[in-house]
Formats: C-alpha cells, sequence, structure tokens
C-alpha cells in the first residue's frame, strides 16, 4: 500500500513526503479512505500506531474539499491531556503546510489562563484541538461555536472517560450538530467506552489494527 493510492490530494502527499513518511501505517491505510467516503469510523490504535495522521490527513483533505459547506468550525478534535491537545495540534499544522490555503488550528487545554485562547479563537478557527472542560469554558465566554461542525474526532476515548470526562463529553456531544461525520479511536474497549462509541458513530466503519 502507497500513500499515493489512497486518494489524498497531492498538497497532502506533498505533507507526507515532508514528514518523511514512506508508506502508510496499518491504521493509515484502513482510515483515510474510509474517512474520505465521509464514514464514520471506530479505529482500535494505539499511541505509536500513526492514528493522528490517520484522521488529520482527511480531515485536512475534507476541509480543502470543503465537502460540507460552509461551517462555523470544520473540525473538533478532543483530547484527554494538555500534552495530546499540544502534540495533535502540532502534527495537523505540520501537516497543513503545504496546503494552498491557510489553516487555523487552535489548540486549547486547562491550566492554563483562558485569555489568550480566547484571543487565538477570535476570527474563528478551521480546527479546534481541545481538552474537554477548557472546550466547555470557552463555550460558556462564548469565544466559540460548535453547532455547525463539520467533523468530530474523539482522541484516547478510553483516557477520557479514565480521566472522569464522560459529563464534559455528554455537555459537548448536545452542542453539536446531529448531523457530522464522527471518528472515534480507543486502544481498549471497555463496556463503558463501547457505549459512548454507539451513542456518538452513525454505522461505524470498525478497525483494528
Ligand atoms: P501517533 O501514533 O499518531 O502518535 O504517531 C506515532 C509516531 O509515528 C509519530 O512520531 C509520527 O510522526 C510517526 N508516523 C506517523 N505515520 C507515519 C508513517 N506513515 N511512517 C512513519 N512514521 C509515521
Amino acid at each position: 500500500m502507497s500513500f499515493s493510492s489512497l486518494g489524498l490530494a497531492p498538497s497532502l502527499l506533498n505533507a507526507v513526503t515532508a514528514s518523511g513518511y514512506t508508506e502508510p501505517t496499518a491504521i493509515q491505510s484502513a482510515a483515510i479512505p474510509a474517512v474520505l467516503r465521509g464514514e464514520d469510523v471506530l479505529g482500535a490504535a494505539q499511541t505509536g500506531s500513526g492514528k493522528t495522521a490517520a484522521f488529520a490527513l482527511p480531515l485536512l483533505q475534507s476541509l480543502l474539499d470543503n465537502r460540507s459547506g460552509p461551517r462555523q468550525l470544520h473540525g473538533l478534535v478532543l483530547v484527554p491531556t494538555r500534552e495530546l491537545a499540544a502534540q495533535v495540534g502540532e502534527t495537523i499544522r505540520k501537516l497543513a503546510l503545504h496546503l494552498p490555503m491557510q489553516v487555523k488550528v487552535a489548540i486549547v487545554f486547562g491550566g492554563v489562563s483562558i485569555n489568550p485562547q480566547m484571543m487565538a479563537l477570535r476570527g474563528g478557527a478551521d480546527i479546534v484541538v481541545a481538552t474537554p472542560g477548557r472546550l466547555l469554558d470557552l463555550l460558556d465566554h462564548n469565544a466559540l461555536k460548535i453547532s455547525r461542525t463539520a467533523m468530530l474526532v474523539l482522541d484516547e476515548a478510553d483516557r477520557l472517560l479514565d480521566l472522569g470526562f464522560s459529563e464534559e463529553l455528554g455537555r459537548i456531544l448536545e452542542q453539536l450538530p446531529t448531523q457530522r461525520q464522527n471518528l472515534f479511536f480507543s486502544a481498549t474497549f471497555p463496556p463503558e467506552v463501547q457505549a459512548l462509541a454507539d451513542t456518538m458513530l452513525h454505522q461505524p466503519t470498525r478497525l483494528e489494527v
């Protein structure tokens, strides 16, 4: 399998080459075509599997194609920790560098002052990478709107629930549109993670790597 057979735009293939990736990982080979077809995806994938690029590349491609028409927010990526927020946000930014337009990626997490994050969201963002608690704070401050979001990504869903974010996730899901594409990644699938996947996903393509 090669990156060029996955259906990605030339500008994203350039980004892949610039990142030094020569071959897609298993989760990338499986997830990228499914996401590009517009399917919901449930991925069982560990850290180190290349899952970040597996959702970042098709997320950027759908932003490029703007299949969903004008939206407030193209992609919302929810992650359990500030470290992961920074890491995922930087990966998305790096992969977006070769696109023919500017992509605004906002990275927001708790434990730091909210004001700079509110400023960063002014004028809108294409993609927001967030921890759930801080996202809710920002929503309460009207710093962004998520009611017309095209794509939702849950990364490390098992850790999100382990860290007690269940209620926050419920409040966020209430504010999202029902019409959206969902990508759900988790290393493990205990019953509460599966239950969350069941409420979030619509006829998902299941991928195990
Ligand atoms: P992740 O599982 O997304 O945290 O990625 C783990 C590491 O693998 C990161 O350092 C990525 O830059 C790297 N990586 C992701 N995809 C590929 C690929 N196709 N080839 C080589 N390295 C990759």
